[in-house]
């Protein structure tokens, strides 16, 4: 049977966001970080304007992004005090996961090339890896989940030709330090060195400004969480030209449609309505952390993003499973992953329930 399949592609599971199932009925997803609260309804009302005026659904969509490319690129400016990024510096996916996927194509495809990834870390990079044959070099964090870089440094060598780091990292939401940025900035033009800011939102931090002095850089970035726009798949890649020129020529010639980009570009206009939750936000993951905190059995860690990352002080993946199904039949998804829990920060009234619902099961 399948004989034609290639053997390590049937060997693979596919990825499931909920493998337990699709959830049903009412319930709290805090489990895939997204935005709590959907675009505003003027917004979503624009939108459908939009849709109906503006878009002619027998056509093709602008292959080119050419609009899209130019407001993101002013939007990257202002998000880095910088004024080096023009359109060209830009290249638009369906997601980000599209563009994780083009990186690989146009490094790795072929037993070409291996990537490195420091878990725990977004599965995504060794997921996508592994369906196109490519093998992933994994590496170790310390206690305060920062990158082992005496290990990176001597696991960071042929075949290895991309690293993959998060800024801040999900699932433990710490932003990267000093001296893992001074260890990027070092490594040599071989090495393509990949630095997702999907939450770049939530922490302010980024390294856009530096991307003209390090041509071996790519910055991903998505309008799928601070953007609130996860249903339209829209992500982007910051780099120097000559890098945007190879993810143009490896993604598929419609990879956006129409109805996307006019989303993200509605978004851009209207960024200062759509991140004037971040604030709001923020507090409320101070008042989840200090909640956590006072839940003895649990490590709380700091986080930078907008989703909280906790260990048990004793006990195993077993416990934590058993955590998480509970949350789920009292209609909270929280995520499972890296020997911890992680739990996105939602509305007011979902962290609560989180909350309580987590200390009846602990008080049990
Ligand atoms: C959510 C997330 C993304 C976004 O992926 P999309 O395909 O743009 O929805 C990318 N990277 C990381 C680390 C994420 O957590």
């Amino acid at each position: 049977m399948l004989d034609f399949i290639r053997p390590d592609l049937i060997q693979l599971q596919a990825y499931t966001p909920h493998p337990g199932g699709e959830p049903t009925g009412p319930l709290d997803i805090l489990d895939t970080n997204e935005s709590p609260v959907d675009l505003p309804p003027e917004l979503k009302a624009k939108l459908a304007w939009l849709y109906q005026e503006t878009i002619a659904t027998n056509r093709y969509p602008d292959g080119s992004h050419h609009h899209l490319k130019a407001s993101i690129a002013n939007y990257v400016n202002e998000s880095a005090s910088t004024q080096a990024i023009a359109p060209d510096w830009i290249s638009v996916g369906n997601g980000s996961d599209e563009l994780i996927r083009s990186v690989l194509i146009a490094t790795c495809l072929g037993g070409e090339g291996s990537i490195y990834v420091a878990e725990p870390t977004f599965s995504m990079y060794g997921i996508i890896a592994e369906t196109l044959g490519i093998s992933v070099i994994r590496g170790q964090r310390l206690a305060d989940f920062s990158m082992d870089l005496a290990a990176a440094k001597t696991q960071v060598v042929a075949p290895v030709r991309v690293v993959f780091v998060v800024h801040p990292n999900s699932p433990t939401a710490n932003a990267l330090t000093a001296a893992e940025i001074d260890w990027l900035r070092s490594l040599p033009p071989e090495i393509l060195v990949v630095i997702d800011e999907a939450y770049f939102e939530f922490s302010q931090t980024t390294l856009a400004a530096e991307l003209p002095q390090h041509p071996n850089w790519i910055i991903l970035r998505t309008f799928s969480k601070a953007f609130r726009l996860a249903a339209l798949r829209v992500g982007y890649a910051i780099a120097h030209p000559s890098v945007t020129q190879i993810l143009e020529k490896v993604r598929l010639p419609y990879n956006l449609p129409a109805f996307t980009q006019a989303g993200a570009e509605l978004a851009l206009q209207h960024r200062g309505l759509l991140l004037s939750a971040i604030a709001p936000l923020q507090e409320q993951r101070q008042q989840m952390i200090a909640s956590l905190t006072a839940l003895p059995p649990l490590l709380v860690f700091p986080s930078a993003a907008n989703f909280v990352y906790v260990r048990l002080r004793e006990g195993g993946n077993p416990e934590l499973a058993a955590i998480a199904a509970a949350l789920k039949a009292e209609g909270t998804l929280i995520r499972h992953t890296g020997g911890g829990l992680r739990i996105t920060i939602g509305t007011a009234a979902e962290n609560e329930r989180a909350i309580a619902r987590l200390t009846a099961y602990l008080h049990r």
